[in-house]
Formats: structure tokens, sequence, C-alpha cells
């Protein structure tokens, strides 16, 4: 039986507000000129955007990796099973270097590999990445679940009831809600009740602390009032910074929410001002998202190809890798 074609449907998440504020043309080759790239007729543009928007970048890849590690590692717990940090370790290792070497033989033109990784873009471009960069990337992982196993985490974690889990980042299909009768998407990376009956939820940072991400972690507690039905000032949202060792809480409160609220409403407002039809998610044609005048922005996108600013990039790439 031949599957519904899925629709583009206009949807909000921190990640598109970023990418929306940083560049439009990188906007609209995401989520709109990319979109059915994975048809096997899918148009050649169209394909070569699909498989450009999958990849990541060091930094990116090293944060995700970390990330899977906590998941599975709190999934085992959460089950009662026991983790070994050095075959953790170990085992996160094997996979990047798979991946690297996936990568680096650009294989994800043409082969399946793994649903979180495809390829990195600093390969695709051929960009000049030192062999200690790599290290350090591989440290930033090492050092992340190093601290992790250190911290008070594992001790909490596995002193959970089976009904203080509730969630240990439950993927797009699960977390969303509704805000504005429009669908958001909030995953948080951890939720759980405490022992004093607050509700927890957690976000992993890896790399140094910055401003910004409150909001991320209000969307979180947003989302989980809404599913478990929990007022929010019975909601606790931390952010953690695993390279740094770090915690802090982020107040939920009246006056956050009515900052994420507004925040929120200019946000989608602007996004629907570039819609030709807001009804079908229909954009504007290409000439009203114009390109972003920051060329370092252009150093870390994965279409500076068919973007027409590849040698751009070249350029200004040229005098550090002579220095
Ligand atoms: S290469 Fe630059 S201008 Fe083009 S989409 Fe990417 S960030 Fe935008």
């Amino acid at each position: 039986m031949r599957r519904a074609p899925l629709s583009n449907d206009f949807s909000w998440s921190k990640s598109r507000h970023e990418k929306f504020s940083e560049c439009l043309r990188a906007y609209y080759l995401y989520y709109y000129r990319s979109w059915g790239g994975w048809e096997a007729d899918a148009p050649k543009d169209v394909r070569e955007l699909y498989v450009l928007k999958k990849l990541a970048n060091r930094f990116s890849w090293a944060g995700s990796m970390v990330h899977e590690c906590i998941k599975d590692v709190l999934l085992d717990w959460r089950a009662g099973r026991v983790v070994d940090p050095a075959a953790v370790e170990a085992k996160a290792r094997k996979l990047m270097q798979d991946d690297f070497r996936h990568s680096r033989g650009k294989a994800y033109w043409t082969q399946k590999y793994r649903k979180q990784f495809t390829g990195l873009v600093e390969h695709e471009y051929g960009d000049a990445v030192p062999d200690d960069a790599w290290k350090q990337n591989w440290e930033t992982v090492r050092s992340a679940l190093a601290w992790f196993f250190a911290s008070r985490w594992p001790q909490l974690a596995q002193g959970l009831k089976p009904e203080q889990w509730l969630e240990v980042d439950a993927g797009f299909d699960f977390a969303h809600f509704t805000l504005e009768g429009l669908k958001v998407f909030a995953i948080p990376d951890f939720a759980f009740v405490d022992a004093d009956g607050m509700t927890v939820v957690v976000d992993w940072k890896t790399g140094k602390s910055r401003e910004g991400y409150d909001e991320q972690v209000l969307g979180y507690a947003l989302y989980v009032s809404q599913r478990y039905r929990v007022p929010l000032e019975k909601i606790r949202a931390s952010l953690v910074y695993l390279n740094e060792g770090l915690e802090q809480d982020v107040t939920v409160d009246p006056s956050a929410m009515e900052s994420f609220h507004k925040h929120f409403s200019q946000s989608v407002a602007n996004m629907r001002a570039l819609l030709k039809d807001p009804a079908t998610n229909t954009p504007l044609d290409v000439s009203a998202f114009p390109p972003t005048d920051t060329l370092t922005s252009c150093a870390r996108c994965v279409f500076r190809r068919p973007c027409g600013r590849e040698a751009a990039v070249l350029q200004l790439q040229r005098p550090q890798q002579v220095a």
C-alpha cells in the first residue's frame, strides 16, 4: 500500500528560530527547498540540499554523541541494568572512529548509515581541520562523559522509583506541545519528579556555557506542564554544562513565561510574514529569503555550495590556513 505523502506543516522550535535569525536563505533551503529530498525520484538539486542539510559539524557531532551515550545510560538505569562507564567511553570512541571514516569518504552521498549521523560539513567542503582539533573533539566527548559519571546524576537517576521517571530524550514524534494553536517541538534530555515532588527538566550541554539557553528549557517546562498536567510553579528547569561541571537552574516563573510567550509570538509572526499561504505553509519566492552578509555564518553553513558562497568562504579561510 502506498503511504500518504508527508506534508510540510508549519511548526516552531528553538533551532528553527535560530536558523531564521542567522540566515534567511539557509532557513528557506533547510525548511522548504530541501523538502522531499529523501524520495528516490526527487529532483537533483532538492536531493543535494537534503543530503547537505543532514550534515553535522564537528562540535554538534561531539554534542550529539554525548547526548546519545547519556540517553542510553539513563535508559539502562531506568530498566535496572548495570552500566560500566569504561564500556560507554569505549563504545563512543569506536562509533566516532566509524563515523569519521564514513564521513571522510563522503559515503553519505550514496549509503545509508545511522539515523543520528550522516557526515560532517568539514569533510564535504575539505575544510582544513588540524589533527589537534579532531583530538580535542574527542576530548570534549570523553571529558563530558567522565564528569557525568563522577557527578551527582548517576546516584540520583539510579535512586528514582519507576513512577518518578518521566522521559529520557523522547524524540520528535513524542515531545511536542501546542502553543497558540501551533505545534512546538521541545525535547528535554531528561525529565523526572524529584524527592520533593517537583518536576525537573534537564538539558545537557557540551562546550562552554553561554547566554540564550534559558528559553530552551522554559520551552521544556511548558511542554512537561502540558503533557503531565503539572502547574508551572511545580517545575524546575536545569542546564547542566558537562564540560565545565556547572549546573544552572533557570527560574520558571510568570515573568520568565511572559517573556518566552512574547518572544515566541514575535518569532512566529516573523516566520509567517514570509509565507505566501500560511494554511499550506507555502513560502514566498526565494528572493524573499536573502543570503546573509555575515561570511562567518557561511563558513559554518552546509549550503555554501548551492548558495554560491563556497569561493567566498575559501577566501575567508585562506589567511587563517596560511597563518
Ligand atoms: S552559505 Fe551563507 S548565505 Fe548561503 S545559506 Fe549558508 S549562511 Fe546563508
